[in-house]
């Protein structure tokens, strides 16, 4: 499949070629001239169609992206227990889970400290009980 910009420029090339056509347009009762013409605007219609999902694919990538640099960037790494903290937030985050895929798991306190998504268990649950901020 042809890239994006490649498929744009041929978009460009073919509103020239029909905007030429429409130039001759006394010529378009020739059945001929006309079928082209037609095929090149079906054409078109279509390129414009695959930019605009292009654009709303694109623009959902850049929702999520914002919405994970929004849970992300406040983000600590705790060298000493091997956890992820954030500012104002008691909770204690899956370092394993967020290095794999840049999900958040909040960590379970119940039966000692394991991920509930990977099963990691972390090291020192006392003190990673007793932190909150
Ligand atoms: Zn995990």
């Amino acid at each position: 499949m042809p890239s994006w910009k490649e498929r744009f420029a041929g978009g460009t090339a073919l509103l020239t070629k029909l905007s030429d056509n429409a130039q001759k347009i006394d010529d378009l009762r020739d059945e001929k001239n006309l079928l082209e013409f037609q095929q090149q605007a079906l054409d078109l219609q279509r390129i414009l169609y695959e930019a605009e999902q292009e654009i709303f694919r694109l623009n959902q990538e850049v929702d999520e992206l914002k919405d994970k640099m929004r849970h992300t960037d406040s983000l600590e790494f705790d060298e000493k227990l091997g956890v992820y903290r954030k500012d104002g937030d008691p909770l204690s985050y899956c370092a394993n889970c967020f290095h794999t895929n840049g999900s958040l798991v909040p960590l379970q306190v119940s039966s000692g400290i394991k991920c509930t998504v990977c099963g990691k268990v972390f090291k020192n649950p006392p003190a990673m009980v007793a932190f909150s901020r």
